[in-house]
């Protein structure tokens, strides 16, 4: 197998059957693809939809956002989940604004820098918004990677700067065809090659896979068990944080005890969101949202 076939069929299959999601049009600017990245970090693409729309129809580029508060950040965040994404960026729109002029930077060493963007996140605006050469890892390039180069049926443990380097390996060298490339890859992972049940038969590179050329016909993906919801912290969690983003001020401590019987509990999730800050203590009795209140304007740049 040579590499710049693997990512050439891989690229040629994305053109045709990659599905149409609105941060892919051209056009789309660097701050919408920075928002869906951390959006689909954790959160599956039906529930981003609907979410990234209306994040954008409000804060259509990032000095919208820095100049709102935290607290409407999080309300916007809905039940998206892992609420401190919202936080983190609304904290990632400042540093935009006070270091770039509200611009998203376009060098992966100054996007590296924002606050809560990460290895895959700077990787995957410096490519898919500027068209850069780099390679965007996720769990499921990863899986890729492992089974059509490696052989192997799962990944394992994350290895990050050896999974750069093997997904780099298979990049073409031009920018834009990497940048494809790159996407593809993704695309393939999320659609094809899953963790559980891939689909060899449709896919671009089963005549150059290893893992399929091994001879393994059965899925070997990971069994992984569902997460338990119902009765953890992050329920309890998410019921606080509902009454606060219901609340146009601050919220009297009894009001908050009625949304979870076991006190211990319910005060550790109450703690963990002060931790988190998403939440924040006003006076002795009473909570509110990170920073509710008329948002205190930024200085210039
Ligand atoms: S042939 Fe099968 S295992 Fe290999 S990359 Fe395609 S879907 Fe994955």
């Amino acid at each position: 197998m040579t590499q710049p076939t693997f990512a050439t069929l891989v690229s040629r299959w994305y053109e045709e059957n990659a599905r149409d999601l609105p941060w892919r049009e051209p056009g789309v600017g660097a701050w919408a693809i920075l928002v869906s990245e951390v959006m689909l970090q954790q959160t599956p693409v039906v529930r981003v939809l609907p979410a990234w729309r209306a994040w954008l129809d409000r804060w259509p580029d990032p000095a919208a956002l820095a100049a709102d508060t935290p607290a409407e950040a999080i309300r916007m965040w809905g039940r998206l989940g892992y609420p401190r994404r919202a936080v983190r960026l609304r904290d990632c729109a400042v540093a935009i604004v006070e270091r770039h002029g509200g611009a998203v930077p376009d060098k992966l060493d100054q996007l590296l820098a924002l606050p809560g963007v990460g290895t895959y996140t700077a990787r995957a605006v410096a490519a898919f918004a500027y068209g850069q050469r780099h390679p965007v890892v996720d769990t499921n390039v990863r899986r890729v990677v492992s089974r059509a180069v490696a052989g192997k049926p799962d990944a394992g443990p994350a290895t990050r700067p050896a999974d750069l380097v093997a997904c780099e390996e298979l990049l073409p060298l031009e920018p834009a065809a990497a940048a494809l490339a790159s996407a593809a890859f993704m695309e393939l992972g999320a659609v094809v090659c899953t963790a559980r049940s891939p689909r060899c038969p449709a896919c671009p590179v089963e005549s150059v896979c290893a893992w399929r050329a091994s001879g393994q016909q059965a899925p070997a993906g990971p069994t992984r068990r569902p997460q338990r919801y119902a009765g953890t912290d992050r329920q309890v969690r998410g019921l606080l944080l509902g009454v606060l983003r219901e609340a146009t001020g601050p919220v009297p401590h009894q009001r908050l005890d009625q949304v979870w019987s076991d006190d211990v509990q319910r005060a550790r999730a109450l703690a963990g969101l002060v931790t988190d800050g998403l939440v924040e203590p006003v006076g002795e009795a009473a909570f509110r949202l990170a920073g509710d209140g008329p948002a205190t304007p930024l200085p210039l740049p």
